[in-house]
């Protein structure tokens, strides 16, 4: 890959200093960010290839801390239903159906939407088939980290599913074993717990004792639910956040997800622990409730955005979900100062970053770091006029705003194509796929008006 230089474009670093950069040039070699410099001072090398980018902005490549990519050919599927029902009548039959090929499916539909959206990094919180999730990885040239979704108990797990806490353990070391640091580093291993209302207290705390061996994360949802709230009330006898740290989970190296069910003791708790979170707007809004974001904050915690799966969101779009948090939290605490447009930014790249524990290599536009970035045309009638650039990537981008992304110097999508993919096929595959697994799992949905 050569020398890229990149012309004529506003860079927002999302560095330390929020520095957003006029006539400068940005230059990446080997998969590397290399300098940064004022366009006076810049010099094309043999070989170098000049993009001129006229006009565009550059930004750190999105980082998108919570998605479940198996779920993505289940999108559609559990539309308007309570949070039980859509775990027990639609997901789990859907999940625990899936073919590995079917996997592999689900991972490059939700990758090519990723790319689409700018994303360039993932947390993943739970697949089923280790090996084709990686190839599609692999394929689509992203950075994720992964886990298996790992439960052990709780009403109507399916069969397929219903393992012991030491195999479940067993299971996970082994995936970490083959997996971990693969792909030049793009993928990372971590350790999976759904939800405590599906995870029995010898299993968290095995998962506690592997992470440390492993010096591994554990992806988990926490508090997400009312329905949990009341669960873990009556079978622990308190709150999800105050039983896992009884239990020792609570540590930096946890990404808790949704934590919609949380006071203020709690909040300080996972300050303590350096606890990161990630925030699903969508998914909240649709199935849960809404979260305490800006107290999280407030109270010291890291806080970054994620879509959730394609099942509990729909679109899948990083840009829709910056809008959204800054909303619903404005509308929720009837504060427009809230949630500013500086913070939200900071939640799909640096602060993202950190909740993977990679903000050393990604999440910011820095000398040393990798090349990961997105292309953004401002120049279509929803973003324009520009009086405020960091405002109006928030409050007005579109997914459609997203030009081109590049991983690790990679042109994932460039100009709206994709060079590496076929993303006709992918579609057409998916499709296919998606009805079959429906039939096999012997879900009905119900009838939506009235069809002849
Ligand atoms: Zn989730």
């Amino acid at each position: 890959m050569p020398r890229t230089s990149f012309h004529n474009a506003l860079i927002v670093t999302m560095d330390a200093g929020r520095r957003v950069l006029t006539h400068h040039v940005l230059i990446i070699n080997e998969g590397r960010i290399t300098k940064i410099q004022p366009a006076a001072e810049w010099k094309a090398s043999p070989g170098e290839e000049i993009v001129d980018l006229k006009g565009r902005y550059i930004l750190p490549g999105l980082v998108n801390s919570h998605v479940h990519t198996v779920q993505h050919l289940g999108r559609g599927l559990s539309d308007d239903v309570d949070i039980l029902t859509w775990l027990h009548k639609r997901i789990w039959p859907y999940e625990s159906n899936l073919t590995p090929e079917e996997s592999y499916t689900c991972t490059m539909l939700c990758g090519l939407e990723q790319i689409q959206n700018g994303v360039t990094s993932m947390a993943d919180a739970g697949i089923h088939h280790a090996e084709p999730t990686v190839r599609a990885i692999g394929e689509l040239g992203l950075r994720a980290t992964l886990c298996f979704s790992i439960m052990d108990e709780g009403d109507g797990l399916p069969k397929v599913w219903q393992l012991t806490p030491a195999q479940l353990i067993r299971k996970q070391e082994a995936a970490y074993r083959e997996f971990h640091g693969a792909l030049d580093g793009r993928i990372e291993w971590w350790l999976g717990l759904r939800t405590l209302m599906n995870n029995s207290d010898q299993l968290v705390k095995r998962t506690i004792a592997s992470a440390e061996k492993l010096n591994t994360w554990v992806h988990m949802h926490v508090a997400e639910a009312y329905e949990e709230k009341l669960m873990i009330q009556k079978s622990r006898g308190t709150t999800t956040v105050r039983h896992l740290e009884k239990l020792g989970l609570l540590s930096p190296k946890l990404l808790a997800v949704h934590c919609v069910y949380l006071d203020q003791e709690e909040m300080d708790l996972f300050h303590k622990r350096g606890v990161k979170v990630s925030h699903n707007p969508a998914a909240a809004l649709r199935v849960m409730g809404l979260p305490p974001i800006v107290e999280l904050q407030r109270s010291g915690v890291t806080v970054s955005i994620g879509t959730d799966g394609a099942p509990s969101n729909c679109r899948n779009s990083l840009i829709d979900e910056m809008f959204l948090a800054a909303l619903v939290q404005k509308g929720r605490l009837r504060d427009p100062k809230v949630m500013p447009a500086t913070d939200v930014l900071a939640m799909v790249t640096i602060n993202a970053a950190k909740c993977m524990g990679w903000e050393k290599e990604v999440g910011s536009l820095e000398v040393g770091k990798r090349a990961d970035l997105c292309i953004i045309n401002p120049n279509t009638p929803n973003m324009q006029p520009v009086h405020d650039v960091i405002s109006n990537l928030v409050f007005s981008m579109k997914s459609d705003n997203i030009e081109s992304t590049i991983c690790g110097g990679k042109w994932l999508m460039r100009e709206k194509k994709f060079p590496h993919l076929d993303a006709e096929k992918i579609l057409a595959t998916a499709a296919k796929q998606a009805e079959a697994v429906r039939k096999r799992a012997k879900i009905k949905l119900p009838k939506r008006f009235n069809w002849t």
